[in-house]
């Protein structure tokens, strides 16, 4: 009889990194905490582990402020400077207010009208490198980002892509809330006032590696992958406690059974910059993952109590089928999507080559309602929903690392393949 995943174990593991630890942004004290512990659960389960370091830069904000001129008056907002991005240097900067709907206003020739402006960008993701070059041009006094995929009435957090800031500059640039935003325009608020004591230290974190060999050391490899960060002000309880939960109960089930092929779990870490761990980590290991990698499993958000399963990636049909057909044993019917996302420790391994899922669940059509937001905490999730995932990737890893042949190939379609490789130069930097 095969063990089962505990749903008790599973949220004591995530009680642990939510409450105990809390919110675990890449490079500060927390995310070292997170990932001592994390490597000394993966030890009790295996000899081989270790950690992989990476540079980033820490997201280290002392105090914020940001006041709105409506009608005569200076009025108190919210809100939650990005990662990525510089403060004030602790100066109030004052700009006329301007309203930026960034789905079709960068189709204007000219952005001029932007610069010295406190500009609110409708919209909290720049998907194109030339629209950002396009923004930092116009040299904004400072922006205004409104998440238009889950509008609320609190700002959430972000970040702006490292590869970005890092080759075209940056602005100071922060989250409001989307109902604020609305309101502001709707009273007709003409000016903005921003405050940010912050800093982005250089400083270390830490991918955290667990193998579990498999009777062939050369041989192929299996690769079960999560994220440990946050982003700001979240405990991260969905995103992403959840998936590295959900690997660390798989390492534990399967410690103890027969395999043909390794199984190597990471937990990286500055996912929520831009998967900059799993990019460092594909950077420095391109060959072997190009050589040896049959598949990625990568768990993002997996606990939602109410919802539904999302299988996500890229790879041939026999692929999904087999893993579907998995979560369909334990009663579990997800909807399959065959496609390229860059916003995700599994894309690195795309551009190795490697074929891979993402398994999530939304809760809405855009995700999750506590997506990067301070309720991203236990009261959403459950345990039985965390274990379906790990008994489905048990049974399916049962039979993937023990299989004579691979029962499927690597082929990721011509023109997938290419849209990854214009995402990964235009959002990551390329290799
Ligand atoms: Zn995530």
């Amino acid at each position: 009889m095969m063990e089962k995943a505990s749903p008790e174990r599973l949220l004591s593991t995530l009680r642990i990194l939510t409450q105990d630890i809390g919110i675990r942004l890449s490079g500060s004290a927390n995310d070292a905490r997170a990932t001592d512990f994390l490597y000394s659960e993966f030890k009790k389960v295996s000899p081989h582990v270790r950690f992989h370091e990476f540079p980033v830069r820490e997201r280290l904000v002392h105090s914020e402020a940001l006041e709105i001129h409506i009608d005569g008056e200076w009025r108190k907002y919210p809100s939650s400077l990005f990662s990525s991005v510089p403060g004030t240097d602790a100066k109030w900067l004052e700009a006329p207010l301007v309203f930026f709907s960034s789905m079709t206003d960068y189709q204007r020739p000219d952005l001029s009208y932007l610069r010295g402006k406190a500009v609110v960008h409708l919209g909290c993701h720049i998907p194109n490198r030339e629209s950002y070059r396009r923004l930092m041009e116009a040299e904004p006094a400072f922006l205004l980002f409104v998440d238009t995929r889950h509008p609320g009435d609190v700002p959430l957090a972000d970040g702006m892509f490292p590869a970005y800031t890092d080759a075209l500059g940056a602005r100071p640039v922060t989250n409001v809330a989307f109902a604020d935003a609305f309101s502001w325009k709707l009273r007709h608020a003409d000016a903005a006032r921003f405050y940010a004591d912050a800093e982005r230290p250089h400083k270390t974190s830490r991918n955290v590696i667990c193998d579990l060999p498999g009777s062939d050391p050369d041989g192929d490899i299996i690769y079960l992958t999560s994220h440990h960060d946050t982003q700001a002000g979240t405990v991260g309880a969905d995103d992403n406690g959840s998936g590295t939960t959900i690997i660390l109960e798989i390492a534990r089930l399967m410690a103890s059974r027969p395999r043909k092929r390794t199984l190597r779990f990471i937990a990286f870490g500055a996912e929520e910059q831009l998967s900059v761990g799993s990019a460092c980590y594909a950077r420095e290991f391109r060959e072997e993952i190009a050589k040896r990698g049959r598949l990625v499993l990568n768990y993002d958000g997996g606990g939602a109590a109410l919802g539904w399963t999302n299988i996500s990636g890229c790879g041939p049909k026999a692929m999904f089928d087999l893993i579907h057909a998995e979560w369909k044993k334990q009663d579990s019917y997800c909807n399959v999507f065959d496609e390229v996302s860059p916003y995700l420790d599994l894309f690195p391994f795309v551009m190795c080559g490697v074929p891979g899922v993402w398994i999530y669940r939304p809760c809405c059509t855009d995700g999750c309602v506590w997506h990067h937001r301070f309720d991203d905490d236990l009261r959403h999730i459950s345990g039985d929903e965390l274990a379906i995932h790990v008994n489905a990737s048990v049974s399916l890893l049962d039979n993937l690392a023990n299989a004579e042949v691979f029962p499927f190939g690597k082929d990721i379609s011509d023109v997938q393949k290419e849209e990854a490789n214009t995402l990964w130069t235009n959002l990551y930097g390329g290799w």
